[in-house]
């Protein structure tokens, strides 16, 4: 497999340190809100590379972290932590603003079909590790204590910025983000290990320290927790391309400077969902959620063939437009696959489907070609194959797509074929007649409440000139 790799730049031969075997890391969420459409956007395309690695035959073990304490809301130390913001706006305790929404991400990856990984790990619980890597920093020579806080000093470093060539300037925090420098640092790019002292003097969870009671930067949890699980030499690190700079960047630095040998091989970035104004993101107040496209009528699978149908490695603009139309693709393509009708006993053509397992192979082969893989579900149904064939491919490849293909179409053609000669159910039989009663007592109210209470469940009551007709919504 060849696959983009953002720490050298290069579309590489995927080949992980240990034959057969992945170690693959992913920035999990910051959990003092709902993810967005945008987060998962970063997931669904780890999710899609995890299962086609497994696909491909490795053995993969994944590891995501929880950021429960130390993001800040700047890039430049100075901020707040984003999970006290969050606890103050619900009036709750962190650790239960953490709870709900660990909760709620993992049900919207559910919906998702997102794989839960291997390993998920609250950052809060491996401070002990984060302490053992920051005195050994300390030891050697690559950190240093001021005004009460830890720092890593980049200086000290060969090369610093992994990621992005251009000019350095750019790319400081302070230039960044146009917020206060931090006074303690020794240049501008270092950035802070351990907490004793900030603005924001009422963190709710601390822990001891050899440097006082205080807590962790976001960027060390990555590496203790990554260090802990997958050891000194991790294949695949992923996230969405925000965190490359300067999240990524820093775990590099810590890692390799704990370590004393290169850390990471391939760094796996996605890039951003956009609205028309710009990056989606929580801080600008609205954003869109899962539990939203559901209550607008969407199935969460049509957003992940949304994402599907575009790269990794480009913007994705979001519109509701844009939704319609995948969502369009994704009834056709059901539709399809539920006209599918193999006959009994019918044999799998071996022959006939190698070319096109081929096709999918090489679409995801090729830097992770997600929209040409899709377009290879289209090629199926159209080959000069048996539906029997036609069916088991699209299972297969639906192992990595994994948009519900052969459930979703049964699901599509049993509502079809309720639709149009709806079961005998005695009981909503009885209730259209007590309601056709009600109607000729003239008792309306009875005769609306037995309509709306069907339509609570999920039916439609069609009044016609026969009688009346339901369906299921
Ligand atoms: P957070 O919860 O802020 O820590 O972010 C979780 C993941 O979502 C990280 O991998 C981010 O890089 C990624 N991310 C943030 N915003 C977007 C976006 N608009 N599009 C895609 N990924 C994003
Ligand atoms: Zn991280």
């Amino acid at each position: 497999m060849k696959l983009y790799n953002s720490a050298t730049h290069l579309r590489e031969d995927f080949i992980p340190h240990e034959s057969g075997r992945v170690s693959m890391y992913t920035c999990g969420p910051t959990v003092y809100h709902y993810a967005h459409i945008g987060n998962l956007r970063s997931y669904i395309m780890e999710d899609v590379l995890e299962k086609y690695l497994r696909y491909a035959g490795y053995d993969v073990k994944r590891v995501m972290n929880i950021t429960d304490v130390g993001h800040l809301s700047s890039d430049a130390d100075t901020g707040e932590d984003k999970m006290l913001k969050g606890a103050r706006r619900e009036k709750k305790s962190v650790m239960e603003i953490a709870r709900f929404y660990t909760d709620a991400f993992f049900d919207d990856c559910k919906k998702l079909n997102i794989k839960t990984p291997d390993v998920v790990q609250p950052a809060t619980g491996c401070i002990d590790e984060y302490i053992q890597i920051i005195s050994r920093l300390l030891e050697k020579g690559y950190a240093y204590l001021a005004g009460g806080n830890v720092y890593f000093d980049t200086s000290k470093l060969e090369k610093y910025y992994i990621f992005n060539e251009h000019d350095e300037e750019d790319l400081e925090v302070g230039v960044r983000d146009s917020v206060e420098e931090d006074d303690n640092k020794r240049s501008k790019a270092d950035f802070v290990l351990w907490f004793t002292k900030s603005k924001f003097q009422d963190q709710e969870l601390k822990w001891d320290s050899p440097w006082g009671v205080g807590y962790p930067g976001w960027h060390i949890e990555c590496s203790g927790i990554s260090l802990k699980y997958l050891g000194e030499r991790l294949d695949l690190h992923c996230g969405g391309i925000d965190n490359a700079f300067p999240h990524h960047t820093n775990e590099i630095a810590q890692s390799e400077a704990y370590l004393g040998h290169p850390w990471c091989k391939y760094w796996f970035h996605v890039h951003h969902l956009n609205t028309s104004t710009g990056k989606m993101s929580k801080s600008k107040g609205e954003f869109l959620t899962v539990s939203l496209l559901e209550e607008k009528g969407y199935d969460p699978l049509v957003y992940r063939l949304f994402c599907l149908q575009s790269h990794y490695r480009k913007g994705l603009v979001f519109t509701w437009e844009n939704l319609d139309n995948a969502a369009a693709a994704y009834q056709k393509l059901l539709a399809r696959i539920a006209s599918l009708s193999p006959s009994a006993g019918e044999a799998i053509d071996t022959e006939g489907a190698a070319p096109l397992r081929q096709a999918f192979q090489s679409a995801l082969d090729n830097d992770l070609n997600t929209s040409l893989a899709v377009t290879v579900l289209y090629d199926v149904l159209k080959a000069d194959i048996g539906d029997a064939t036609k069916r088991a491919l699209l299972d297969e490849f639906d192992q990595v797509l994994s948009l519900n293909l052969l459930s979703g179409a049964e699901a599509l053609s049993k509502k079809q074929q309720e639709e149009a000669a709806p079961q005998a159910d005695p009981e909503i039989e009885a209730l259209i007649a007590a309601r056709a009663q009600a109607k000729k007592e003239r008792n309306f109210a009875l005769a609306d409440q037995i309509r709306d209470d069907l339509k609570a469940r999920g039916i439609e009551l069609v009044d016609t000139k026969e009688g009346t007709r339901w369906k299921r919504l």
